[in-house]
């Protein structure tokens, strides 16, 4: 063998710069499923399915086309179990002359096989991820003799670079942002009449991977009842279609907007499918942009949309590659409380919590605001070291990948890299979650009380969070507004807060 081509489960991508120049008469494609990327963090059982269904679906194209193939399925009864040790069998056996990979999006995962091909002597080229708009160098460039990081300007760089929503030199409607007219909640009446969700039915292949993770992972959280995710290129382009013609319409408008029950909202649900290849940024896009000339879709809601994309995603992923290995330690904060077990369950009282890891256990999936600003927020003021809630964020949804779920949780949720990500913390009360939704009025908790029996735990952690972390934070200009809401509490306040507050930590096992 000439180039044994490794192909990993989230480059499910015929067009990926690994399989440049393959020549089917000397090189080989290596795909293996491994228990290590499902145990590492205590993967749900739908973000593997999603994994391990994507993967044989696209070992069956490659093999459609000719293209010899060594793949290794989980419940092979000779499976080594990590990438590592499949990677040296394959090697010992088919004895290439040389490795070839697509840089791979998690850094333990590029440390793994380096010392696989350093072991074995087989020299590994590694190739850009062409997927990204950007490579990690240009974010660098960018980055350099900077005081300050900020997404916005990341953003006008390449939308100028890549020609999006331009009109010369200019930004489209003379503006590069919209994002003041976005944000509305759905008010009384809740949403509008919403479009079905773009589903597809499990066929043969993952059915079969169902079966398989429900035994050999029974004990891992979520349900696999619900698994509708697209496992293919042909699906994950229907899904990108039914999103730009039924949700992106309205899209920022409800951004951050939540209802109870209620999943699918106006999001494009396509992370999953990006994040595994399956669908390139360019063409989700292009066809943003297109919807927005030819009048199908508002320009607000294509600029916020193409953003997240083309500035947040991009962003995240120059964070982490500039930042690793030192980022994943991060703990500005000092918190170290543990995950209250009822994350992997959705057993909780306040009702906003409970919907968001409600749907999040059953479809792998919540939306921004919930994971910010619901999830997240909880954990921050509630003050859980950042590396549990980053494991729990990669397990839970079938969107996480290291690359962007990382700079999300440490950084822009939990504050851990003190404040590369966001300019201040996301910390708020349980008076946003009211205002954003509809869970707070069905909800035993009160946002308005910070104290006594109907306290909004959120809101007592909050006053709680802002106490503790006073000093730190007044150096920051963007939380003066909030710190001088504390100017109005009495000591006798103060110590009923942070009694009130230590009492709901013991009451969720979050004390240390
Ligand atoms: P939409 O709202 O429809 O957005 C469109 C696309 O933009 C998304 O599909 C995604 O590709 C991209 N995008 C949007 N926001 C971001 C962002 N902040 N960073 C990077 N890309 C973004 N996203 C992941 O893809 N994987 C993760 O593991 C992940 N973990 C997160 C953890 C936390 C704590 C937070 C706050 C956010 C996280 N995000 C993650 C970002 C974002 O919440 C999801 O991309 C989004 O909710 C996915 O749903 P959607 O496809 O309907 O997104």
């Amino acid at each position: 063998v000439r180039h044994l081509v490794l192909v990993l489960g989230d480059q499910l991508d015929e067009a990926s710069s690994a399989f440049d120049g393959f020549d089917a008469s000397q090189d080989r494609v290596w795909m293996a499923e491994v228990a290590e990327e499902s145990t590492h963090v205590w993967s749900a059982q739908q973000r593997t399915t999603l994994f391990l269904s994507a993967m044989r679906h696209f070992a069956q194209d490659v093999q459609a086309r000719g293209w010899p193939m060594r793949y290794r399925p989980l419940d092979d009864p000779d499976n080594r179990g990590s990438l590592a040790e499949e990677l040296m069998l394959a090697i010992n056996e088919l004895r290439p002359q040389t490795l070839v990979l697509t840089a791979p999006g998690d850094w333990r995962v590029l440390q793994a096989l380096r010392a696989v091909a350093r072991a074995s002597g087989v020299p590994l080229d590694l190739r850009d991820d062409r997927h990204f708009y950007s490579t990690v160098r240009d974010f660098t460039a960018h980055a350099q003799g900077r005081k300050q990081l900020r997404m916005e300007f990341w953003y006008r760089e390449m939308r100028r670079r890549h020609g999006v929503l331009m009109e010369g030199d200019q930004p489209a409607g003379g503006q590069w942002n919209f994002d003041a007219d976005n944000r509305a909640a759905f008010g009384k009446g809740g949403p509008p009449t919403l479009p079905d969700p773009t589903r597809f039915e499990p066929d043969g292949i993952t059915q079969d991977v169902m079966a398989l993770v429900r035994q050999r992972f029974a004990s891992h959280p979520g349900q696999l009842d619900h698994f509708g995710w697209p496992v293919t290129r042909t699906q994950a382009l229907q899904s990108l279609d039914a999103f730009v013609r039924e949700r992106l319409p309205h899209f920022g408008q409800w951004q951050d907007a939540m209802w109870e029950g209620e999943v699918w909202l106006f999001h494009s649900h396509l992370s999953a499918a990006l994040n595994l290849k399956l669908l390139n940024p360019r063409e989700v896009v292009a066809a943003a942009e297109a919807a927005w000339r030819s009048g199908h879709a508002p320009l607000t809601a294509v600029e916020g949309f193409i953003r997240q994309i083309l500035g947040w995603r991009e962003y995240v992923r120059g964070i982490y590659w500039t930042q690793m290995p030192g980022y994943l330690d991060g703990n500005a904060l000092d918190a170290q409380a543990a995950l209250p077990a009822f994350f992997w369950t959705g057993d909780t009282e306040m009702a906003c919590l409970r919907d968001a890891l409600t749907q999040t256990l059953r479809h792998g999936y919540a939306h921004h605001i919930q994971r910010l600003m619901v999830t997240g927020l909880y954990t921050l003021l509630l003050g859980v070291k950042p590396q549990a809630v980053h494991a729990w964020y990669l397990a839970v949804y079938v969107d996480a990948v290291e690359w962007v779920e990382l700079p999300n949780t440490l950084g822009m949720s939990q504050f851990a890299d003190g404040g590369l990500m966001a300019s201040k913390p996301y910390a708020a009360s349980g008076q946003y979650i009211k205002r954003m939704g509809n869970h707070c009025p069905g909800c035993r908790f009160d946002p308005a009380q910070s104290t006594g029996a109907q306290a909004c735990p959120y809101t007592t952690l909050y006053w709680d969070f802002l106490l503790h972390h006073q000093a730190m934070l007044a150096n920051n200009p963007r939380m003066g507004m909030a710190l001088k809401h504390l100017d109005r509490l009495d000591g006798d306040q103060r110590a009923a807060i942070r009694q009130a507050a230590q009492a709901h930590r013991v009451d969720v096992g979050a004390a240390g």
